[in-house]
């Protein structure tokens, strides 16, 4: 089955509209350019359908660039990509049902702009963030998640560790981690944890309980406890909307109602949130909070809420001085006589990680004090730790 058409192209990284030529394949669909050359192509089972006039289809997909949009006006191969891709119309509800919600939410939001003329964005985020749906958060989670993805150079085996067999250990008993915080957390989002094939020492948290944890970071962890600090202090920014709460400040009132209108497709939005979030500046108050929240929640599961602490400081020193850390730690294998670019990214994106999570000393002595004495237990077994480490396939 072969049939075709004409369709306008957005890539999703300008703005520039294309004309273009459309095929529909058996599996796939073809964007080509009207000198034949291939732009894109997007495999039927990834396309997502997108508020649109009556008149038009509008098209997304969830692999490549998630903010590339195709717009169809030809009715015979808009009906035919519809029968041809049935999960399209089930995403469409979906989204609506969300757009409905979100525009309940946004006449609270609405009240709430008069406070803007008076304390200005931050404060008008403090005061919307709390009060919008956790469907809020995880829309924008989503867009973040997928733009992220989409962006993100990570190394060669795909962007998320833990799906080959041999880092399938990892993952589970990373899962089995998980679920021990999050069942204490008892947030009314799922957390669902992310492991980046990427040598950024670092941890953040998306709107909506999705947690990336950079390879780089469990390379640096010395127990599974430290891992479960940091875990635990990422769901601490998760409960107390510090991501929305960001994104809300960065965007101001024009992101929120980009949201509430459905704009968001327009992509703009969903970079601001994409760029703030993995730049993932919080507060100081914020990154309190968040250890606070961390080292109750490892007492809640009779774990040891130290090691959070004396990991913050321990990177602070590896960051002051990477070589003699790398030699401690007798890191030789891929570091080589000189230094490669991985080497001084990794050095890099230690400092970034620091500058972010600031006064770790002080931040130390803090989580020791809510530590108290215990009894702790370590939160898995060694061998827990040795895979959960090895999950991005990647002896330690
Ligand atoms: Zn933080």
């Amino acid at each position: 089955m072969t049939s075709s058409g004409t369709g306008v192209f957005f890539d999703g990284l300008t703005s520039r509209r294309q004309d273009v030529h459309v095929a529909l394949q058996d599996a796939t669909l073809e964007i080509l350019r009207p000198d034949g050359a291939r732009l894109d192509m997007w495999p039927l089972g990834q396309l997502r359908e997108l508020s649109a006039p009556p008149e038009l289809l509008r098209l997304g997909h969830d692999g490549g660039n998630a903010l590339a949009r195709l717009e169809i006006r030809d009715r015979a191969l808009a009906a035919q990509i519809r029968a041809s891709a049935p999960r399209l119309t089930a995403a469409l509800a979906e989204e609506r049902g969300t757009t409905r919600k979100v525009v309940l939410w946004s006449l609270a939001a609405m009240v709430s702009v008069s406070l803007f003329t008076f304390y200005g964005v931050p404060a008008l985020a403090d005061r919307v963030a709390p009060l919008l749906p956790w469907s809020v958060d995880r829309h924008m989670g989503d867009i973040a998640d997928r733009q992220i993805r989409a962006v993100f150079p990570t190394d060669p085996g795909g962007f998320e560790c833990g799906a080959s067999s041999e880092e399938r250990p990892g993952r589970e008993a990373l899962d089995r981690l998980t679920k021990r915080l999050s069942d204490a957390a008892a947030l009314p989002v799922p957390i669902k944890v992310t492991v980046v094939r990427s040598d950024f020492v670092n941890a953040l948290a998306l709107p909506g309980g999705g947690v990336y944890l950079f390879r780089g970071l469990l390379d640096n962890a010395r127990s599974a406890d430290e891992i479960a600090g940091v875990l635990a202090h990422e769901i601490g920014h998760v409960a107390h909307r510090d991501g929305a709460r960001r994104a809300l400040q960065a965007g101001g009132a024009s992101l929120l109602f980009g949201f509430i209108l459905g704009d968001v497709v327009g992509g703009t939005a969903a970079i601001t949130i994409a760029r703030v979030l993995s730049e993932a500046h919080y507060s100081r108050a914020a990154e309190t909070n968040a250890d606070d929240y961390a080292a109750d929640l490892m007492k809640k599961i009779g774990a040891d809420p130290r090691p959070l602490g004396e990991f913050l400081s321990r990177l602070t020193e590896g960051a002051s001085e990477p070589e003699a850390d790398q030699d401690k730690a007798g890191k030789t294998d891929d570091a080589g006589e000189k230094p490669t670019e991985t080497e001084k990214r990794k050095e890099r994106s230690l400092q970034s990680w620091i500058s972010s999570h600031p006064e770790s000393e002080e931040r130390r002595r803090r989580v020791d004090a809510v530590a108290g004495d215990g009894p702790f237990s370590p939160v898995v077994d060694g061998a827990d730790f040795l895979a959960i480490q090895r999950i991005c396939g990647k002896p330690s």
